[in-house]
């Protein structure tokens, strides 16, 4: 730490992704990133001329893909805001919609970057453990004064609570935000977009780095009421309005408009989840119900971190929170059927010797 470093950021503890080997030796079941590379379409979306433009800005209105993005949810383009990756509108909307006075709530065990963006914007927070089964509670939601934000489904957990829920958190919290990260809901969850034709309080945050194949373009989206757009936007325009690069906006509209594959790779995803899952419970693991692209698991004869660090040595990087009330737990990513079938052998004899 220099020492020009304001007093503010001091304390701020912040975000470790996880690891990015850039060497490729390894099965990467550790960042939840899709196995299957983008559809034919987007590698064809790129040419000459779309490299050539990129000695010109990039639409700070984000027009294209924000019409393509609208019209597969059936919302009006204005309700509808591209970010750099959802994690940069997580970020906006923490600013966006908090100070000392309004507050947030979120689950105990949750997607880590809440907790940083609510010190980094110095937002008073509300951590709400989760049941003994690592489920979120409905009732501690209900009527709560707090803005909420929800990972659904959860992360690291993986799992999904049904729309009915969502919707009585929006009826009982009419005066809050509440946010919804939907970054796994392609996976076998049900999207609350639907519900913003009823509750004018609700922000969904989805990703294309999951379901879309499309991590390194770094591309997410928000849909809300056109009010709680401009207000992203005010944000946004305050800050960076060329957020979103040229190539990214062309790559994922390529991505949303190729349907067969999203449904494709989605599938298969799910298939192999399901299977590996059952493999696991044969193994001894407890695994939790995901509706996502990752699953978390634990095993009674080995420690979390052991287990980490085996799966490591044997070329095999999945994540493991050391010191955290889910120390005993890893969450391993959806590979192709391929590397899940390696995973499983290994794992097999991990516990075997
Ligand atoms: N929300 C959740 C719950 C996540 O796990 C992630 C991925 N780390 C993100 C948001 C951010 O995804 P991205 O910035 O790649 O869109």
């Amino acid at each position: 730490m220099s020492r020009f470093l304001s007093r503010r950021f001091q304390e701020i503890e912040p975000y470790t992704p996880g690891e990015q080997p850039q060497d490729m030796q390894y099965i990467k079941l550790n960042t939840n990133e899709n196995p299957y590379a983008p559809s034919s379409k987007v590698l064809r979306a790129i040419n000459t001329e779309a490299l050539e433009n990129l000695r010109l800005y990039s639409d700070p209105e984000i027009k294209e893909l924000t019409s393509t993005i609208s019209e597969y949810y059936g919302v009006n383009p204005n309700q509808v805001f591209v970010g750099n990756g959802s994690d940069e509108i997580l970020a906006f909307a923490f600013q966006a919609f908090h100070d000392e006075k309004q507050e947030v709530c979120f689950p105990e065990i949750t997607y880590g970057f809440y907790q940083v963006f609510s010190e980094l914007y110095q937002v008073p927070n509300r951590k709400i453990p989760l049941t003994k089964e690592f489920q979120i509670n409905i009732e501690d939601y209900l009527g709560c004064k707090k803005n909420i934000i929800l990972a659904n489904p959860n992360a690291p957990t993986g799992i999904c609570l049904p729309l009915s829920d969502i919707e009585e958190i929006l009826k009982s919290n009419p005066e809050q935000l509440v946010m919804i990260d939907e970054a796994y809901i392609d996976f076998g969850g049900e999207s609350c977009i639907p519900l913003l034709k009823k509750y004018d309080n609700l922000l969904v945050i989805q990703t294309f780095s999951k379901s879309r194949n499309l991590a390194g373009a770094r591309i997410g989206f928000a849909v809300a009421s056109k009010e709680v757009i401009e207000d992203l936007n005010k944000i946004k325009f305050s800050f960076n309005p060329y957020n979103v690069n040229r190539l990214s906006m062309v790559l994922g509209k390529a991505a949303m408009e190729d349907e067969d594959y999203f449904r494709q790779c989605t599938n298969e995803i799910i298939h192999t989840r399901e299977k590996i899952s059952m493999g696991l419970k044969t193994l001894g693991f407890e695994v939790l119900p995901s509706k996502a692209n990752f699953i978390f698991a634990r095993h009674p004869q080995i420690k979390g971190c052991d287990y980490f660090k085996k799966l490591r040595e044997k070329g095999i990087l999945v994540r493991h929170w050391a010191d955290t009330p889910i120390t005993d737990f890893v969450r391993i990513t959806i590979g192709t059927y391929e590397q899940m079938t390696s995973f499983y052998q290994v794992t097999k004899q991990i516990l075997e010797r």
